[in-house]
C-alpha cells in the first residue's frame, strides 16, 4: 500500500521505517526541513536501537522517502498516519492540539479522492470525532475522506520491535468511515497474520485505551513510590516489599520498582491532559487520584535533593556532584521531563557543581541545560565528587567496579535513584550507599 506518515519524531520516524519494512511504500512528512534532510540521508535524529538499520535498508530498496510537501503527500497516499506531538500546553495542564489540528488543516484541502486519515497521537477523548468532521468539511473528497484512530503503544528503546510486532492493535472506527477497517487490516496484514490481538472499537474508546493504559502505568509506579515514603518513615525496605508483592501474579513485578519516578514525553503530560479532559467532561472526580499520582511522582525528585543534603552535611553549595544519567530512561536519548536532568538542574541551582554523564543523551542535555558540566565517561564525571547520583538505569552504570570508582571520588557516597545497583558490593567497597525507600 502507499502510506504517508505525518510527523517524523520518535513515533513517526519509527512507524514510517517499520511500515516500509512490512512491504508498504511509505512517504514520511514533517514540517522541519532539517529533520527530513537527515532522515532522507539515512540519519535518525534521535537514538533508537535498530532504527538506523531499518531506515537505511528501506531507503536503499526505494520503499521509503521523505518530504516536507503536504501536496505531494496527498497525491501519494492511500492512507495517511498522523503522528505529530501532543505536548502539554504552555498555559495549562491540557494537551496542546495545535499540531494534530494543523495536520488536518494542511492535508485535507489536497485530498481529492477517497482516502483514510489515521490518528496515532495520544489525544484527549473527543478529539477524533472533531477532526473527522473538520476533515470532511475541508477536503474536496468530502465524506470520502475518512478518519480512524489507531493509538500507539510503542516504548522508546523497544520501538522497532513494538511496531513490527505490537502486543495489540486497536482500531477506532466510526460509522461514517465504512472503508477504514478493511484498509487498516491491509496495512497491518503481517502482524495480524502473526496473531497480534486486534480490538475493533469506536473512536472514543480507542482514544481512551491509550490514556487509560498510561494512567494505570503511572499509578503503579506512584503506588510503589508511595510505599517507599512509608518505608522511609518506618525503616522498612521497599525493594524487598516490592519483590515480595510481585510474586502475586495478580500484581506482577513490572513497573513496581521504587525510585525517582517516571518522566519522558508521555506519562506526565498524558495523565495531566487526562485529568483536564475529565474536568471538562464533568467527571473530574473520577480521576482525582491522578493528581496524587503526579504529586507522589514529583515528590521523589525533591526527596533525592533532601537525601543529597543529608549526605553532604546540609550544604550543597560548593559540592561537586556527579550525575549518572540524563535520559528519562535507558536505551533512549529522550530528555523530555527527565527526572535525572531536573534533579541535576536543581542541584546546580542550589550552588553545587554538577557533572553529568549519559551514554546517549549528552547532546540533548547540553542543549537544554548548558549551565551543567558534561563529562566524557562516568569516571570523569565522578572525579573528585563529594556525591554520586545514579539516576538513569543504563546497564553501563551497573557494570562499573565500585572499587575503581572509589579511587577517583573525594568522598565515596552514592544515591541509587533507581534502586538497581548491587548495594552489597558498593557497601563492601567502602561506599555510603543510599536508595529511596530503603534503610
Ligand atoms: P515528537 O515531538 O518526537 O515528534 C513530533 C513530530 O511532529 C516532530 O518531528 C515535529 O516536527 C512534527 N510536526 C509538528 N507539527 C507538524 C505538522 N503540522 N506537520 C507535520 N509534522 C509536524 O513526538 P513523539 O514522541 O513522536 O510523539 C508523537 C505522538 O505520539 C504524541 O501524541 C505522543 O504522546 C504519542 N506517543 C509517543 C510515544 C513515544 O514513545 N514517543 C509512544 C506512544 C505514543
Amino acid at each position: 500500500m502507499r502510506l504517508t506518515v505525518i510527523g517524523t519524531g520518535y513515533l513517526g520516524a519509527t512507524h514510517a521505517a517499520c511500515m516500509a519494512e512490512l512491504g508498504h511504500e511509505v512517504l514520511g512528512v514533517d514540517v522541519e526541513p532539517d529533520k527530513i534532510a537527515a532522515l532522507q540521508s539515512g540519519q535518525v535524529p534521535f537514538y533508537e536501537p535498530g532504527l538506523p538499520e531499518l531506515l537505511m535498508r528501506n531507503l536503499a530498496n526505494g520503499r521509503l522517502r521523505f518530504t516536507t510537501s503536504y501536496e505531494e503527500a496527498a497525491d501519494f497516499g492511500e492512507v495517511h498516519f498522523s503522528c505529530v506531538g501532543t505536548p502539554q500546553r504552555n498555559d495549562g495542564t491540557g494537551a496542546d492540539l495545535r499540531y494534530v489540528d494543523a495536520v488536518i488543516e494542511s492535508l485535507a484541502p489536497h485530498l481529492r479522492r477517497p482516502t483514510l486519515v489515521v490518528g496515532k497521537s495520544t489525544v484527549p477523548v473527543g478529539t477524533a470525532a472533531r477532526l473527522a468532521a473538520r476533515l470532511a468539511e475541508l477536503s474536496p473528497a468530502g465524506a470520502r475522506a475518512e478518519l480512524a484512530w489507531n493509538p500507539e503503544f510503542l516504548r522508546e528503546g523497544m520501538a522497532v520491535q513494538d511496531t513490527l510486532r505490537p502486543d495489540r492493535l486497536v482500531f477506532g472506527i466510526s460509522p461514517e468511515a465504512p472503508h477504514s477497517e478493511q484498509l487498516l487490516r491491509e496495512v497491518y496484514a503481517t502482524p495480524l497474520a502473526a496473531g497480534v490481538p486486534l480490538v475493533i472499537t469506536d473512536l472514543p474508546t480507542a482514544e481512551l485505551v491509550k490514556t487509560a493504559a498510561n494512567a494505570f502505568l503511572a499509578t503503579k509506579i506512584s503506588f510503589i513510590n508511595a510505599m517507599a515514603e512509608v518505608c522511609e518513615a518506618t525503616g522498612a525496605d521497599v525493594a524487598q516489599l516490592s519483590a515480595s508483592m510481585s510474586y502475586d501474579t495478580r500484581i506482577g513485578g513490572r513497573f513496581l520498582q521504587a525510585g525517582i519516578g517516571f518522566g519522558g514525553g508521555c506519562l506526565p503530560k498524558d495523565i495531566r491532559a487526562f485529568m483536564t479532559r475529565a474536568d471538562e467532561l464533568g467527571v473530574g472526580e473520577a480521576l482525582s487520584f491522578l493528581r496524587e499520582v503526579d504529586a507522589i511522582n514529583l515528590r521523589r525528585r525533591t526527596r533525592v535533593l533532601t537525601l543529597a543534603e543529608e549526605l553532604c552535611g546540609s550544604q550543597l553549595a560548593g559540592r561537586h556532584i556527579a550525575v549518572w544519567g540524563a535520559a528519562f530512561k535507558p536505551d533512549s536519548d529522550d530528555i523530555r521531563d527527565s527526572p535525572a536532568l531536573e534533579i541535576a538542574q536543581r542541584l546546580h541551582a542550589r550552588g553545587a557543581s554538577v557533572s553529568v554523564y549519559d551514554p546517549k543523551a549528552m547532546d540533548n542535555a547540553r542543549k537544554r541545560h548548558p549551565e551543567l558540566d558534561y563529562a566524557a565517561t562516568p569516571l570523569d564525571a565522578a572525579e573528585g565528587a563529594d556525591l554520586i547520583l545514579h539516576l538513569t538505569e543504563w546497564p553501563e552504570f551497573r557494570a562499573l567496579d565500585p572499587h575503581a570508582v572509589a579511587g577517583v571520588v573525594a568522598h565515596p557516597r552514592i544515591i541509587d535513584g533507581r534502586n538497581i545497583l548491587d548495594h552489597e558490593s558498593w557497601r563492601a567497597a567502602g561506599w555510603t550507599y543510599r536508595a529511596l525507600g530503603r534503610p
